[in-house]
């Protein structure tokens, strides 16, 4: 460990999410009717949710692009950041996802601020035109990040905010033989990010691990 650092423990990630924002009943509420549904429970958790509002903010953030909508969670925490006129253009190749999100947003405080697009992530994305975001929030398919990224890296504009989640692999990261068969794959991101001159960022140790990294 570096001088000056404390070895962070459960312990210390249960203290610090009791000392953010939390979710409100909506979102707890449709995180429930998600898994009634069967839907993945793989949603971020809440203090993640406070930090992506605290760095949209800092960021002034009014467009934001996110990869992987599931159920609307990360969407709606994330668009609750923005100013009025604000965006969350989200994609989700999953129809079941895409549908249970667009209710679930129609009902929300945020139904105006949050689009679905329903396709494959880097198809959508294609689509997206150049310096047409503020940040992007990659939480799909771990295989697909480096193209993600590079799309990310035409999208968001100059100074923007480039995230993404799952650094930690599920937990996984430092397994020597890890279960989940996208380990491989994140690992592999993990090192290009950490390459990449285009960006300065690191991982931020909330959630599953999040890389917060700023386009230069
Ligand atoms: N961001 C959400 C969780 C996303 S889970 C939250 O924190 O609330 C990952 C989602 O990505 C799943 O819904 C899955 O269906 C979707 N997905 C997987 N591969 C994809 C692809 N190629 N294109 C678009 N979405 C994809
Ligand atoms: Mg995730």
């Amino acid at each position: 460990m570096s001088d000056s650092s404390t070895l962070v423990t459960a312990a210390h990630f249960e203290y610090i999410a009791k000392r953010t924002a939390t979710e409100d009943a909506f979102l707890a509420n449709l995180k429930r009717a998600a898994r009634d549904e069967g839907l993945p429970p793989i949603w971020i958790a809440p203090e993640q949710g406070s930090f992506l509002q605290i760095l949209l903010r800092v960021a002034g953030a009014r467009e934001v692009v996110e990869v992987g909508t599931l159920a609307g969670y990360s969407a709606i925490w994330m668009a609750r950041a923005l100013p009025q006129g604000g965006r969350v253009r989200t994609i989700e190749y999953a129809k079941e996802h895409a549908d249970f999100a667009r209710a679930w947003i129609a009902k929300s405080d945020v139904f105006d601020k949050v689009q679905v697009f329903e396709g494959k992530g880097v198809d959508v994305l294609a689509t997206f035109a150049a310096d047409s975001a503020d940040a992007a929030f990659l939480d799909a398919d771990k295989g697909s990040y480096p193209a993600y990224l590079a799309e990310s890296l035409r999208i968001v504009r100059k100074g923007g905010l480039i995230l993404v989640d799952n650094a930690f692999a599920f937990g996984q990261l430092l397994d020597e033989k890890p279960k989940d068969r996208e380990v491989e794959a994140v690992r592999a991101f993990n090192d290009l990010m950490a390459k990449e001159k285009r960006v300065q960022g690191m991982i931020v140790p909330i959630g599953d691990g999040l890389w917060v990294a700023v386009k230069s």
